[in-house]
């Protein structure tokens, strides 16, 4: 597709960009909500990632509670290197759903091919915000594959893509989990009131 041309709402392509659109920086607030909104119409919960997050913490953290978890998962979705991978990544799986990327790409998404890293590079490229308890996490729930990422890499003959969208449930994942590590551990070091003076480090 040339770079001036545009997709419609059905994905067709609908002509050049005016001029405006291309200059146009779209309000934080409005990513934000863009991002969670696809999760949620890709069939991803943030109670689904939530239990992946108690299960990579719950060992190391006989109290953590499922909403402790699923609040970490909110928390790590405010950043907007997630919300520019959901955006980037779960576009190029339902463009790969309704046929309309090129090929050879496309059969390379559609397929999920073995050797195609592009998924997983998205995903790792913003993992790095939470340390190396996120990056190891990601790298084990990219082979482990548990919980709904299980489901979103099964292979089902119904037409649905989501080549990238299981590397990006593992980055939100392994985000929270990392967050929820440094974060567990501040509050065995500090008060009330030095938290919510530390409110935004991690
Ligand atoms: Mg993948």
């Amino acid at each position: 597709m040339r770079a001036s041309a545009a997709l419609d709402m059905k994905g067709c392509v609908a002509g050049p960009v005016p001029a405006q659109t291309m200059k146009k920086v779209p309000h934080s607030r409005d990513v934000r909500e863009a991002a969670r909104a696809r999760l949620i119409e890709r069939g991803v919960s943030i109670e689904s990632i939530g239990e992946i997050v108690y299960q990579m913490q719950a060992p190391y953290s006989p109290h953590l509670s499922l909403k402790d978890c699923m609040d970490s998962v909110e928390a790590v979705l405010e950043k907007r290197e997630l919300q520019h991978a959901i955006l980037v990544g779960s576009e190029l799986d339902i463009l790969a759903e309704r046929g309309q990327l090129s090929e050879p790409l496309l059969s390379i998404v559609a397929s999920d091919e073995g050797l195609f890293g592009v998924d997983e590079t998205i995903a790792i490229g913003a993992v790095n915000t939470y340390g190396s308890i996120a990056v190891t996490t990601f790298g084990y729930l990219d082979k482990a594959k548990i919980g709904i990422i299980k489901q979103l890499d099964t292979k089902m003959d119904d037409g649905q893509v989501h080549t990238f969208m299981d590397d990006l449930v593992g980055a939100i994942a392994a985000n929270a989990s990392g967050r929820l590590a440094h974060r567990l551990r501040d509050m065995t070091d500090f008060g009330e009131e030095e938290m919510r003076e530390r409110k935004g480090l991690y």
